[in-house]
């Protein structure tokens, strides 16, 4: 029995010092879907009503699981569906690629728990007035997701993907920065990461729109591009969180200006979330 408690013990201060470090000042749950939702609600009408013409073909088959608008800003306590905003947050954070997160999104019932204890931590946080009740309001629902969801811990614990990569060098430019975050070898590192998704959505995205397919085989193609566009949107919001900078606030309005750029180019207009939301364009 005392084996069991300090091996018990020992798990719990593991998960706590994984947690603790490595979320402290990350993006939480409700913080990445409301990130998400507001970059949905900042795309202007046009936009919007292609967006949401997408999301009814990519919920087809999955109408109970899926909410019917893409953003359900009228979300209860226990929510029994989940929309496009929840994407992100489960990404990274509750699976580990994008097939996997759909999989969990799709066909599991604890990630609707998962989603109940990100709702109540959300109110939990506004009612919070200090740091202590603030702090205690998140290891509370850390300790509820890792019931939820038993892998939540030694997820975040495996690899530094949710982070930026080191600057190489004090002087470095942004543009070196980049490439060494996208090149061949590269630590696995949040805008690594986000492009290799983001990269993949536009690719499935440009397939729907321009090859023949139809039916079941159209639907799975678009609800596969939005997951890709959901975990790469995860590592995009993690790239500024404080806690996983590791550049300067200088820097990282360079790169937010740089990456805009780079991104037109491939005929896709990244909207930084945090200045005015999001879109691409993928039918021109
Ligand atoms: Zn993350």
């Amino acid at each position: 029995m005392g084996k069991v408690i300090s091996k018990l013990s020992f798990r719990l201060i593991i998960l706590l010092t994984i947690i603790g470090c490595g979320k402290t000042f990350a993006w939480i749950y409700p913080e990445h879907r409301d990130i998400t939702l507001l970059g949905v609600q900042k795309l202007d009408s046009k936009m919007r009503l292609k967006l949401d013409s997408l999301w009814l073909d990519a919920r087809i088959g999955f109408e109970s699981r899926l909410t019917f608008p893409i953003i359900d800003t009228l979300q209860t306590l226990n929510p029994p569906q989940l929309d496009f905003a929840a994407w992100p947050a489960i990404a990274g954070d509750h699976s580990c690629s994008s097939d996997d997160m759909l999989h969990n999104i799709l066909y599991t019932d604890w990630i609707l728990e998962v989603a109940a204890v990100a709702a109540q931590l959300k109110i939990d946080l506004a009612n919070s007035k200090n740091r202590h009740k603030r702090v205690n309001a998140l290891r509370d629902s850390d300790i509820k997701l890792q019931r939820a969801d038993p892998r939540y811990a030694t997820r975040a614990g495996s690899n530094n993907v949710h982070f930026l990569l080191a600057l190489p060098t004090a002087d470095t430019e942004v543009k070196e920065y980049l490439i060494a975050c996208l090149k061949e070898g590269a630590e696995l590192n949040a805008l690594g990461a986000y492009a290799w998704f983001h990269i993949s959505a536009l690719q499935k995205a440009a397939k729907y729109f321009n090859e023949p397919v139809s039916g079941k085989t159209r639907s799975d193609l678009i609800r596969s591009a939005f997951a890709d566009e959901a975990f790469a949107l995860h590592f995009l919001e993690d790239a500024f969180a404080s806690g996983y900078s590791s550049v300067n606030r200088h820097t990282a309005f360079k790169l937010e200006r740089s990456l805009t750029v780079t991104w037109c180019n491939l005929r896709s207009l990244v909207r930084f979330i945090n200045t005015s939301g999001y879109f691409y364009n993928i039918s021109s």
